[in-house]
């Protein structure tokens, strides 16, 4: 092996150079076998640093390269490009991780310098034995699925659509909206949600460049970035949609009104063929079947008899369809669930009437809600003369969330304003941890509703009951809390009260992510490509994520990340073919005993078995390089490339040059270095 190795130390500032001795590292790395040049630099990754490594690249006839520096994660693709443009296949770079692997989990320096030693030299031992590779065109469809519809989905479906680009926009509920189609007013600017929606899903529902596909749910994912095959199930709404005009004559004549509103959050009633409410689109009704007396019991047909559209719309043998649909890139937009607020029995929720959600309130304040946007108390009649808000209700609480869901405050504020709207004379009680208002005239809000009378009691409060201590008490809720500003416990009586829940992930979060081989987090949000610098990519190459199913957050901010996915998917369709990574698995058909393990192994369903021959062979477009059957096989004949078993040895070893008897690889191992000062 006769490779010149180019090996390039970064500082990156102080995060490395303040605990590694670069200086060392680099002379270190210079006397190490087959390395022809050492450098240290302040910043590799800078346009300086890439030229240095292009210069010597041109200038030593360098055939490898070595960057220690950050997570490969970070700056891969840079350093790829650096000697790519310098005439050297990408894939004879390497980098070894002294950051995040290294200066930032001790305050050892001389640890640290030997482990950054120990990464480099597997970072050389590995990159002598790389294959040049050729990146693999894949060709884009431009048709995009969307996954849920809210306003997140709604958004990037629309950004797509207004670009002359098809989606398909899946949704599991009867109607598209999502919780912003719940909500009364939305904070800051107290613009009515309906009326700021509405437009949108009309748009949606009318969009040539979209098809609408409600009461769907996704079934199996195939394929990969540019050839998607989603297979999604249809629900039956037992209507036809081709010949139904939504007059809504049937739901008017159904005799049955025995069911709990979902949409309206158990506040009120609807019929067993149902519109969610008023505005939905589409606005074809759906048949619940549960509880549908013809159904159940093979009577009634009132819907049918009355349907006046001819031929009749109404279908009782429709059947759910499982549709095969083609696309190149899909955003999840699936958003979030609430907290369930009886989890914490000692407020009450369930067992006092009078205790609500914040989304119940939603309801219950919306002018075409189940009150007509009368606030009343649980007999539907009697205004509240005091009410307390109960902020951060399951969350910056370590026995549920820990995390902070960013939209409680301002909403609890809102609905502060709300209530004095309605009902000047009542009392509102609100009670904090801290209040949080980040975002454009939010703290201006905070500082109307100070002058609007509100009550603030810092404080998170231990219990909601109804025992009584006293006679101002008798009949009230008393919420029980700790003033930490007044430095005591305090005992308010109210008539309502209101928790605020977390947001969480979507119940099924997991399920879908499985389903396109992404993650999600601790708290089951799915797991962005970068926090900060791609939070709309995901690991899975062409699946994108918008909205609160990637963490807590408001309208805003959902509608941002919704056209950020979009435009993301339109630059991957306007470029027709992209590049994707060769890192793939591949078998010695020669060799193959036709055993079949690593078939229903694959995550990715890309080996087929060869019935003919009695061999597995690798689909090479639809397999991501995960390495699962390459470590499965009984007979070591699938190689991953660039994670061959001699490449991943050869780091091996060289990770352990320092315990090894002569230093690793025929090198004498080098005399502890006398540390220089950080
Ligand atoms: C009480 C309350 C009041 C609020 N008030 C405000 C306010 O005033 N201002 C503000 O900015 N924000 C407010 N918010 C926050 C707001 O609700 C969210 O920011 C917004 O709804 C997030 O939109 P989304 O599209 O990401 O998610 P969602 O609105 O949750 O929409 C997700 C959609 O995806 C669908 N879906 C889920 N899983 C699947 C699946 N597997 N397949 C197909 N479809 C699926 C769901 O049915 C849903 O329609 C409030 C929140 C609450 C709880």
């Amino acid at each position: 092996m006769s490779e010149k190795v180019g090996v390039y130390i970064c500082h990156c500032g102080t995060n490395i150079a303040k605990i590694v001795d670069v200086k060392e590292v680099a002379r270190w790395a210079g006397e190490q076998e087959h390395v022809a040049i050492a450098r240290d630099y302040q910043f590799m990754c800078s346009s300086l640093g890439q030229d240095l490594i292009e210069e010597d690249i041109t200038t030593l006839g360098l055939t490898r390269v070595v960057v220690a520096s950050c997570s490969p994660h970070m700056h891969e693709k840079t350093f790829r490009s650096a000697c790519e443009r310098a005439g050297l296949n990408p894939f004879f770079c390497e980098m070894a991780n002294i950051r995040e692997h290294d200066s930032w989990i001790t305050d050892d320096r001389q640890a640290a310098t030997l482990k950054a030693k120990s990464l480099t030299k597997a970072a050389i031992e590995r990159v002598v034995r790389h294959q040049p590779l050729e990146p693999i065109p894949v060709h884009i469809n431009p048709n995009t699925m969307v996954i849920g519809g809210g306003i997140a989905g709604i958004s990037a479906a629309l950004e797509l659509a207004e670009g002359g680009f098809h989606v398909y926009l899946v949704e599991r509920e009867p109607s598209i909206g999502g919780h912003m189609a719940q909500l009364d007013k939305t904070f800051p600017t107290l613009d009515c949600s309906a009326c700021i929606l509405t437009p949108k899903m009309v748009d949606v529902g009318q969009h040539p460049n979209i098809t609408l596909l409600t009461y769907s749910e996704v079934e199996a994912v195939d394929g990969y970035l540019g050839d998607f095959v989603v297979t999604v199930r249809k629900k039956a709404r037992y209507i036809n949609e081709e010949t139904c005009t939504g007059c809504g004559i049937c739901i008017e004549k159904c005799p049955f009104k025995v069911v709990d509103s979902k949409f309206d959050v158990g506040l009120g009633e609807r019929k067993v063929i149902y519109r969610p409410f008023p505005q939905a689109v589409p606005k074809y009704p759906v048949i619940d079947t549960e509880n549908c007396v013809y159904f159940q019991r093979g009577k009634c047909k009132a819907c049918q008899l009355f349907c006046p559209t001819h031929p009749n719309s109404i279908d009782f043998e429709q059947k759910d369809e499982l549709l095969e649909i083609e696309v190149g890139n899909v955003i999840l937009a699936t958003g979030y669930n609430l907290f369930d607020c009886s989890q914490i029995p000692q407020y009450g929720y369930g067992r006092l009437a009078n205790v609500f959600t914040s989304l119940e309130f939603e309801r219950m304040v919306n002018a075409s809600g189940p009150t007509s946007g009368r606030i009343v108390m649980r007999d539907m009649e009697t205004p509240p003369k005091s009410v307390a808000i109960v902020h951060c209700v399951g969350s910056r609480d370590k026995n549920y969330h820990e995390y902070c869901s960013k939209v409680c405050c301002m909403y609890s504020l809102k609905f502060a304003h709300l209530i004095h709207e309605r009902l000047p004379a009542t009392e509102v009680y609100n009670f904090y941890i801290d209040i949080r208002t980040p975002g454009k005239g939010y703290e201006e809000f905070y500082h109307r509703l100070m002058d609007e009378d509100v009550h603030f009691i810092r404080g998170k409060v231990a219990e909601i009951t109804d025992i009584a201590r006293s006679p101002e008490e008798n009949g009230k809720l008393i919420v029980q809390a700790y003033d930490t500003l007044f430095g005591a416990q305090r005992r308010i009586p109210v008539d309502m009260v209101i928790l605020s829940p977390a947001m969480e992930a979507y119940r099924d979060s997991k399920e879908v992510a499985q389903l396109f081989k992404m993650g999600c987090d601790f708290d089951g949000f799915f797991v962005e490509r970068h926090p900060k610098l791609d939070p709309v990519a995901t690991m899975t190459d062409g699946v994108f994520i918008a909205g609160a199913c990637q963490g807590p957050k408001d309208i805003p901010d959902s509608v941002s990340q919704g056209a950020a996915a979009a435009a993301r998917v339109a630059g991957l369709i306007s470029r027709e073919t992209v590049m994707m990574e060769p890192v793939r698995a591949s078998i010695d058909t020669d060799a193959c005993s036709g055993c079949r393990i690593c078939n229903n192994l694959c995550p990715y369903n890309a080996i087929e078995y060869d019935t003919v021959n009695k061999v597995s062979t690798v689909v090479t477009s639809l397999c991501q390089g995960c390495g699962t059957c390459v470590a499965a096989c009984p007979s070591g004949i699938i190689t991953g490339a660039h994670f061959t078993n001699e490449q991943l040895m050869a780091q091996i070893e060289g990770l352990l040059w320092d315990v090894r008897p002569n230093g690793g690889n025929g090198k004498t191992k080098a005399p502890e270095p006398e540390m220089a000062p950080a």
